[in-house]
């Protein structure tokens, strides 16, 4: 079932109207979308933000933000940009897991069905060639409501024209769009090189370039042991982050063994889980809190006020 599926059992959302100094606050409980389509408020999607319904989401009636149709588009502000993490309060224990290189014969199905186990949705970078290769892996992939980046076609680190730029970049979008239904708006560049014309192009496409804030270590040349994987991303845990992880680009046993301890330790601290879109839209909901909360000018206060 893919993400734009998913339907949510039950919408709960508490909108608090801040009127003038005296803060008046109005809470409602409504079970349909006619408030938060008057006052731009977007819920996530998905059972991973059950545990995020519990949060009260305020906004003042002048924030509006555009309409977000599916979960795998990301919030406005982060369209064209290069993302690291998102910035999200020390309290909020939210956190990304992403998957690059797949879809692969067996190391993706392995990671999917860890994932099911433990109702996480993640994220997965594919390489175009790969889904050309491995059709219904990529689509198992989108069916069971993960979240889809595109990672260029051969997965080159070299400096590329625009045409080649846009080529490994258009070519997998649309071969992701055919396999799986999923249309993506995450890139990803391969090794992470920002320089070689690929992330340029991407920014101009409207792509939020994603990086990442942790990785795992499960790709380098010598893989560590399952222990220390598992320890590298349990030390740098923080609220927001982006873990990077594999699924294919050569045997991934070592990540698929470590992948359960790695989210029992995640849980352990008090994490949960979402796609990449989500942590970017928990931070944009954050940020139009904070404006909410910021002090109304009232008529009398404001400088252009001449009476
Ligand atoms: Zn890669």
């Amino acid at each position: 079932m893919s993400s734009h599926k998913l339907a949510l059992s039950y919408k709960v959302a508490i909108i608090t109207l801040l009127t003038g100094v005296s803060s008046l606050s109005i809470s409602l409980l409504v079970g349909t979308t006619r408030f938060d389509h008057l006052l731009g408020i977007q819920r996530l999607k998905g059972e991973n933000t059950r545990a995020g319904l519990g949060r009260v989401m305020s906004a003042s009636a002048q924030v509006v933000s555009p309409a977000i149709n599916q979960m795998n588009e990301v919030p406005k502000p982060f369209q064209g940009t290069i993302v690291y993490q998102a910035k999200l309060k020390a309290n909020e224990k939210v956190i990304a897991l992403s998957f690059d290189d797949g879809p692969g014969p067996k190391n993706t199905a392995q990671i999917l069905e860890i994932l099911k186990t433990n109702h996480i949705k993640a994220t997965f970078f594919m390489i175009g060639e790969m889904v050309k290769y491995f059709p219904k892996i990529a689509k198992q992939v989108a069916d069971d409501g993960h979240v889809i980046g595109n990672h260029t076609w051969h997965h080159w680190y070299r400096n590329m024209d625009l045409a080649t730029a846009a080529s490994e970049i258009d070519r997998t979008a649309e071969i992701i769009y055919k396999t799986t239904g999923e249309k993506t708006t995450l890139f990803r560049p391969p090794g992470g090189f920002l320089n070689n014309g690929l992330a340029e192009y991407a920014k101009n496409k409207k792509y939020a370039v994603m990086m990442w804030s942790e990785e795992s270590g499960d790709a380098e040349r010598r893989s560590p042991q399952v222990p220390m994987l598992v320890k590298n991303v349990l030390k740098y845990a923080k609220p927001g982050a982006i873990v990077l992880m594999h699924d294919g680009g050569g045997n991934r046993s070592r990540s698929v063994k470590a992948l359960p301890e790695m989210i029992a330790g995640l849980k352990a601290q008090g994490y949960r889980f979402v796609t990449i879109p989500q942590l970017l839209e928990i931070q944009a909901q954050e940020q139009s809190v904070v404006m909410a909360a910021s002090p109304t000018v009232t008529k009398d206060e404001h400088p252009n006020n001449q009476l």
